[in-house]
């Protein structure tokens, strides 16, 4: 599995060596790639509560991107995840509230600073949309990018199985040859043995 999904992220692969997975007994305890935690060596998810990871030997998508990720892609994501919350609306509401308030004269908190039409405002949520639209484009890039990678990666993985399905397959007709042969050989005997006895007679 390895060779097939070369892996550079630290971690990203499980440090069991996946040829001796099959027998459990006396196996080494299978460490969780994504949160390090041990486990039982016939486990298939991450003992830990918060984590839940299947375990296998494959590449990890999401923790190998955000290894990778630059500061302003997790920024991009943190900002894009906030716009999607009833928080975002609401510190909106509050914001224009406030400022409509005081540049009416209803909130007599400071003095007027954006007679209407609200020039200031305008401006100042131009300048958001700019930079919104642009994080907004910079997370939906990385998360096209994560479903590639994990359509790469099953793709990847259908390969491997493919093959291994086609090598038990082939195992399996081999096996029936000579299990065929074997019967056909011992089928001639008893008939030898047979004529041999029935000569003596
Ligand atoms: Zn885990």
């Amino acid at each position: 599995m390895r060779e097939l999904l070369p892996n550079n992220g630290a971690g990203g692969v499980l440090t069991r060596d996946a040829d001796t997975a099959s027998p459990h007994a006396g196996a080494a305890a299978i460490r969780c790639p994504a949160c390090g935690g041990a486990n039982a060596p016939d486990a298939v998810f991450c003992a830990n509560a918060e984590c839940g990871k299947a375990l296998g030997p494959f590449a990890y998508v999401r923790e190998e991107l955000e290894q990778r990720a630059r500061w302003h892609e997790r920024l991009a994501d943190r900002v894009a995840a906030f716009i999607g919350r009833p928080q975002f609306f609401l510190a909106h509401s509050v914001w224009f509230a406030l400022w409509l308030g005081v540049n009416t004269g209803a909130l007599a908190l400071v003095s007027r600073f954006d007679a209407y039409p609200y020039n200031l405002l305008a401006l100042a949520l131009s300048v958001e949309a700019i930079f919104l639209t642009g994080f907004i484009l910079i997370s939906q890039g990385r998360q096209t990018a994560h479903a590639e990678k994990r359509g790469e990666l099953d793709y990847e993985v259908n390969v491997k199985t493919y093959r291994e399905i086609s090598e038990v397959q082939a195992l399996l007709r081999d096996l029936r040859e000579r299990l065929d042969e074997k019967e056909a050989g011992g089928g001639q005997q008893a008939a030898g043995s047979r004529t041999q006895v029935g000569g003596k007679q």
